[in-house]
């Protein structure tokens, strides 16, 4: 996606993403299934996968990456040059909104599609988009992000793994953590201080890590969910060509702050199946008939039919060549917390029944892993409090945070 590019603006506009709307949809019914009636799609985060389901999981990802790819639907905003469709922001949203009501999961990908490959492609060089966007859109390589740290999550910038310059290579040394697919991984964008006498952020540098270089140890972390797919990763002094050196060094900051600004963009769509699943469960159920059931669901959907107005918003600034900017956390706190609220409302009226192994259960367990997984949605990509920081400060132009570590 170029962020220079205008979208352009106006009603001229319309048409032209109605046409494309159908074009989608088009391409989409005639390459995969309808979700079926009891499926929520959930995210990788909230979904429970044993060790085999992920292979298939993410095999599953890998081959219809390589469908869209081949009918030039893949990059949808991204350039032609690096194999992307070349088109816009608002397409690329249109699309995944056409394609959630589809059998398709490129969920595991979307760690390397959605928040890493843009951040690679605003700062990359050529050589290294050439090199590492192609492959990403033909669903050939997986991507995670090396950020968090055990002593650095919500304060990124106190990292403490090391990057050290020997001749035309760095040598990596360090400990990341709860890195999603990291053990699945061929590639990771990875933070790493390569000066620790500047002030913390200006002490930063990005690099592309090859997750299979020697010295790489990825150890998957047995989740709430039962699932195993994000990571203790171990680097020890992992060389890395300076070639695969994202942005100048020192640049590393504003590289995390476009991989967040993608990461939270990218979460909007998600969870969409979910709410229409919850009415089918109360009507199922007979739930709907009790009277405090009916307004705890009335809150939710009006809470979801307000984002609906935030993503609108959204997607005119979009048409208009605007860029996401903290809007995007406004979307992430009140979109995640409102799955929590969801699945918290489905336990309830499931009873015991909700919390079986979801053998004998139509939803097949889906309600309590997603119960059981809501909560780290609140807290990858940036906890709650964070993103209240973010609104407070940037949006509401409150006084900041006194940050004496700040450049
Ligand atoms: C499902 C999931 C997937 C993840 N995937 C990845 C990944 O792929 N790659 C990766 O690098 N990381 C990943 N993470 C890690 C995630 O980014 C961090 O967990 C998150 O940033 C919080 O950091 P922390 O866990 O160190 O908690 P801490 O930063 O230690 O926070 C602890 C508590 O203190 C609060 N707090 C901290 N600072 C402030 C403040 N300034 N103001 C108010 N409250 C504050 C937080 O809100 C939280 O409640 C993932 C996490 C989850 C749950």
């Amino acid at each position: 996606m170029s962020t220079s590019r205008s979208t352009g603006s106006g009603p001229s506009r319309q048409p032209r993403e109605g046409a494309f709307r159908a074009e989608a949809w088009a391409f989409l019914a005639a390459n995969a299934q309808p979700l079926p009636a009891t499926a929520l799609s959930l995210t990788s985060i909230v979904a429970e996968w044993s060790p085999q389901e992920e292979v298939v999981r993410v095999a599953e990802a890998k081959r219809w990456q390589a469908v869209k790819h081949a009918a030039g639907w893949a990059g949808i905003a991204w350039p032609v040059e690096y194999g992307g469709r070349g088109g816009t922001l608002i397409e690329n949203l249109i699309f995944q909104m056409e394609e959630a009501a589809f059998d398709v999961a490129d969920d595991p990908l979307v760690v390397g599609l959605g928040w890493c490959g843009p951040a690679v492609l605003q700062h990359g060089t050529d050589e290294q988009r050439q090199r590492l966007l192609p492959p990403l859109l033909r669903g050939e390589e997986l991507w995670c992000q090396l950020f968090s740290e055990p002593g650095a999550g919500s304060d990124l910038a106190g990292l403490a793994t090391r990057a050290v310059s020997d001749g035309d290579e760095w040598v990596i040394d360090g400990q990341k953590v709860w890195t999603t697919f990291a053990h699945r991984a061929d590639w990771g964008l990875c933070i790493a201080r390569h000066d620790p006498d500047v002030p913390r952020n200006a002490g930063l540098t990005a690099f592309m890590v090859d997750m299979t270089a020697p010295g790489v140890t990825a150890r998957p972390i047995h989740q709430i969910t039962n699932s195993s797919n994000f990571n203790e990763v171990f680097l020890d002094r992992v060389r890395v060509p300076d070639a695969m050196r994202i942005g100048a060094v020192g640049d590393g900051w504003r590289v995390v702050v476009s991989t967040f600004m993608w990461e939270r963009f990218n979460l909007i769509v998600g969870g969409s199946r979910v709410l229409p699943g919850l009415a089918d469960l109360l009507r199922s159920t007979g739930a709907s008939h009790d009277r405090r059931i009916r307004q705890r669901y009335a809150d939710l959907y009006m809470r979801a039919e307000s984002l609906r107005f935030t993503v609108l918003r959204m997607m005119t600034a979009l048409s208009r060549g605007q860029l996401p900017g903290p809007e995007g956390s406004l979307m992430k706190l009140v979109a995640t917390n409102l799955l929590s609220d969801v699945f918290e409302l489905a336990l309830d009226v499931m009873g015991p029944e909700g919390m079986g192994d979801g053998t004998a259960d139509a939803w097949k367990g889906q309600w309590h892993s997603g119960f059981c997984g809501a909560p780290g949605m609140r807290i990858g990509g940036g906890t709650d409090a964070i993103q209240r920081n973010i609104i407070a400060e940037r949006v509401l132009g409150l006084p900041r945070d006194p940050r004496p570590d700040r450049v």
